[in-house]
Order: structure tokens, then C-alpha cells, then sequence
């Protein structure tokens, strides 16, 4: 497979010799189906449309980074077979750099079938997590970092993340996590149409209303939009405040559009 050659070959550096973000995560396959009203159980119903789309957090964030035009690379595990090589053709298709994508010899892309709500915006994920073991500490041995200048890892809290801990908000999340970080580390969490909030260094806080879109049409992969805007935003050294404000803003518009062409 396309993948096998490719990786392990580090990249380099971007056109200009400029450096590369690189994002480590999920790659999925997401089976998006739109329906004009969310279905009763049990009930048969047309869809308004229907699309196979490359999913997974860092894979969508790689999409929207590459769409502002950031040099990226992704790194995540990759299962054999058709559906691993549509992710694989759509990541080379936005030109993001494969070259740390993992190919397993054996197991399933993981997979969601999601409903969008095309009257409601909302997104309903079913997801199939598969068996793909996870990237190791060997594979990353073999990253040259000094040709990045940024790697996303999951730093940002999601909210769903902070409901899981119990925080009804993205303030209230920032100031109960604070403690649990190193000092010096920036939290930011961002929260649906509250838009989001995040901690500095020094604890000073920091809130972006949201920018919501005329029409609200797919909030599936919002929340990656946000992490990349803020990560482009932040690594071409922006202060905080206009990196949560670019992030809710790009966010904002990826809501009002189906999947992510578009949102530049
Ligand atoms: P996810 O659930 O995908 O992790 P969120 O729902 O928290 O992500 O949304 C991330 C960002 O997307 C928010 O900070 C906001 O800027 C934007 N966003 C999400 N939903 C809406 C909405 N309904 N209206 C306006 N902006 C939204």
C-alpha cells in the first residue's frame, strides 16, 4: 500500500523551508447521511444526501490547516483496505503530508456513520473505534521534530471532555483543571455556541464569543476546525485572544457548510 513506502520518510520542511505543524490522531472513515429531521427509531426515511468523508480529529484538523495553507503532516495509525486507502488518497488530495501515517498490517478503519440534521445543524455519531493499535514510542523515534513547530496532541479540553469531569462551562473547566497542569501551560476549551474560553501562562483568562453562520448547516468536525484555527493562529505568533477569536471565527463558518471546502 501507497502508505507502507511512504512512511517513516520524513517530509522536511514546507515550501519557503518553512516548518510544519504535525497532528497526532485519528484518521476514520465517516458515513455522513443528512436528513432533513432527525429519524424516528424504527422509521424508514429518505436522506436530503448522503457522502463518504475522511474523519477522525487529527485528520480533520490537517484538512482546515491545510486549507489556510499550513504545511501539515499527519501521524496515526492506518488499517489495510479500500476504506484506509480513501483516507489515505483524500489526506494527499489536501496535500498533507502522509509520511508519518502508520500502516498496520492487519485490522478495521475505524469508522463513524454520523446523521447530521440539516434543520438543526446537529451531528449524531455512531462510532466504531476498530482494532488498530495505536502509534508507539518507536514510531515516534523515527520523527525528526526539528522540522516541525508545532505538535497537536490533544491539548485543548473539548467539552465534551469537560462535561465528562463534570464542568458545565468552559470558564468553570478552565479554573477546575488549572490546578491539575503544569504551570505555565495554556488551557483552552472550547464550548459550542458559548464560544470558547482559555487560560494563560500566567492564568489570565481569555473568551471569544461565537460567530455563528447565517444558516446553521453541519457542526460534525467543529471543534477540529477550532483546534487548527487556534493552532495556525498561535504558531504564527498571535497573541491568545486573536487566535480564540480566529479559531471561533473559522469554527463559525465551517458550521454554516457542509464538510470543510469552504471555510477560506
Ligand atoms: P466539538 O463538539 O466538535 O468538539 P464545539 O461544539 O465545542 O466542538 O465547537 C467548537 C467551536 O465551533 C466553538 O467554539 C464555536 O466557535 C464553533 N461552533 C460550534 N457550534 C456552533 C454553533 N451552533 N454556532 C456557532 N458556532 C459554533
Amino acid at each position: 500500500m501507497a502508505a507502507g513506502a511512504a512512511a517513516r520518510r520524513e517530509p522536511g520542511p514546507g515550501p519557503g523551508g518553512e516548518k510544519r505543524i504535525l497532528c497526532v490522531g485519528l484518521v476514520c472513515l465517516d458515513i455522513i447521511s443528512v436528513v432533513e429531521a432527525y429519524p424516528a427509531e424504527d422509521s424508514d426515511i429518505r436522506c436530503v444526501s448522503q457522502r463518504w468523508q475522511r474523519g477522525g480529529n487529527a485528520s480533520n484538523s490537517c484538512t482546515v490547516l491545510a486549507l489556510l495553507g499550513a504545511p501539515c503532516a499527519f501521524m496515526g495509525s492506518l488499517a489495510p483496505g479500500h476504506a484506509a486507502d480513501f483516507v489515505l488518497a483524500d489526506l494527499q488530495r489536501y496535500g498533507v503530508d502522509v509520511g508519518h501515517a502508520v500502516p498496520q498490517p492487519a485490522g478495521c478503519l475505524p469508522t463513524s456513520v454520523v446523521i447530521v440534521n440539516a434543520s438543526r445543524g446537529t451531528r449524531t455519531i455512531l462510532h466504531a473505534h476498530g482494532n488498530l493499535p495505536d502509534v508507539t514510542a518507536h514510531d515516534f523515534e523515527l520523527v525528526d521534530f526539528s522540522q516541525y513547530k508545532w505538535i497537536h496532541w490533544e491539548v485543548f479540553i473539548s467539552k465534551d471532555v469537560a462535561r465528562h469531569f463534570g464542568y458545565q462551562s468552559a470558564p468553570e473547566a478552565l479554573q477546575g483543571l488549572h490546578s491539575r497542569i503544569q504551570p505555565g501551560a495554556t488551557l483552552i476549551c472550547a464550548w459550542a455556541e458559548e464560544g470558547a474560553d482559555a487560560m494563560g501562562p500566567s492564568g489570565e483568562l481569555v473568551h471569544s464569543d461565537a460567530f455563528p453562520p447565517e444558516t446553521l448547516v453541519d457542526t460534525l468536525g467543529a471543534g477540529d476546525t477550532f483546534n487548527a484555527a487556534v493552532i495556525f493562529a498561535l504558531s504564527a505568533g498571535r497573541s491568545l485572544q486573536d487566535a480564540l477569536t480566529f479559531g471561533c471565527q473559522i469554527a463559525g463558518r465551517k458550521c454554516g457548510i457542509q464538510g470543510f471546502d469552504g471555510i477560506v
